[in-house]
């Protein structure tokens, strides 16, 4: 049946928050209702409102959501009303990569993503009044979790045990997972490697966290926030590089004996921090780009510093199948190795726009929307 809810409108580019009135379709075959628990806020949520991702608008946002199922489609097989679930990215399930197991690189990873509306162009949402009336995008994810009720795709969804801590676990459906699995889906670093971390915001102290429960070494982390190192260093960093003295390349090679670092994880967006990621790499080094700068941004690479057998890849939502992998994280949250508490504030849903603020101002790293 529709369902009506309260959601965080984008009503335009770059205008704040808005709470106000939705109507949700009702759920298709392959859909899912959810009762939100948290939902969890992303730079994504913040570049997309700011006019850097493409989205139509108005749009509700939110990728980070938790919650308890409420109503099913009747072809959802993978959980029944009152499962906890978190939600994550969606995917087709048909394409070569979605078959192969990496769905985050699914051949309709953006539309499916960011068009506002399902695969067929039908859109998910209305506004009741107020502030928004007539179609509103959702879909966001597959599922715009900026709300009391989300309308997901089941592809979306991951059961978790029912004793979970959905409040602290709803950032594992983007931004623990992208940081988390980029280091053990992609770089799987060696016992003995070295590993350094640029921008250690959530993603990139969530990169420090994997890499901290196992094989490097040496975990650099870098960043211009000296109460952003600090906090690495507590989650397992073994050395920090403030950016704000230049030079991070050189840096990097002192601290690793003049030979440059294994692996690098590039979580900042910042082009600068992206040509340094490279610089600093050691012979046969991997550098894993998982920070978006706006569409079009490219960087000049020198190309004979590449042949030493380095290797610079793309990354998103670090290559995990969320089904797989989220069950994983939750674990080692709940064993005490993957401290995601020490990154996250909760606010409620209504001081959405607080949340905004404390996380553009950098202080606090990953909020956390909670509803009643
Ligand atoms: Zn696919
Ligand atoms: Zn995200």
């Amino acid at each position: 049946m529709a369902r009506t809810a309260t959601a965080a409108v984008v009503p335009e580019i770059g205008a704040p928050f808005a709470l106000t009135g939705v109507t949700l379709d009702a759920p298709r075959p392959d859909e899912v209702v959810v009762r939100l628990v948290a939902a969890g806020l992303c730079h994504t949520d913040l570049s997309v409102r700011a006019g850097k991702l493409p989205s139509p608008f108005p749009v509700v946002l939110g990728h980070e959501g938790a919650g308890f199922v409420e109503e099913v489609g009747y072809r959802v097989t993978s959980v029944t009303p009152g499962d906890k679930v978190l939600l994550s990215f969606t995917s087709c399930g048909t394409c070569g990569n979605c078959l192969a197991g990496h769905p985050a690189y699914c051949a309709g990873f953006l539309p499916l993503n960011f068009g506002g509306a399902r695969a067929d162009g039908s859109g998910t949402l209305s506004g009741d009044g107020g502030p928004v009336t007539g179609p509103v995008a959702g879909h966001f994810f597959g599922q715009s979790s900026f709300a009391t009720y989300a309308l997901a795709d089941e592809r979306c969804l991951v059961k978790v045990a029912p004793d979970a801590p959905l409040d602290l676990l709803a950032p594992l459906g983007c931004g623990m997972q992208t940081g988390a699995g980029t280091v053990l889906n992609v770089l799987r670093p060696e016992i003995g490697s070295t590993l350094a971390v640029f921008g250690v915001g959530a993603v990139g102290l969530a990169a420090v966290m994997a890499a901290a429960l196992g094989g490097p070494s040496r975990i650099v982390a870098v960043d211009v926030v000296p109460e952003r190192l600090e906090l690495a260093r507590e989650l397992g960093a073994t050395d920090v590089v403030d950016a704000r003295g230049g030079e991070v390349a050189a840096a990097l090679r002192d601290l690793t004996g003049g030979a440059g670092v294994d692996y690098t994880v590039e979580a900042s967006g910042n082009v600068g921090a992206l040509s340094a990621a490279i610089d600093a790499l050691a012979l046969r080094g991997t550098c894993a780009i998982v920070g978006a700068p706006a569409f079009g941004t490219t960087v000049p690479v020198d190309v004979n510093g590449l042949l030493g057998g380095k290797r610079v890849v793309g990354v998103t939502e670090g290559d995990a199948d969320p089904r797989r992998f989220l069950p994983l994280l939750a674990d080692l949250v709940a064993r005490g190795v993957f401290p995601l508490d020490k990154l996250v504030r909760h606010y409620p849903f209504v001081d959405i726009e607080k949340a905004v603020l404390a996380t553009e101002r950098g202080e606090v790293v990953k909020a956390v929307l909670t509803f009643d």
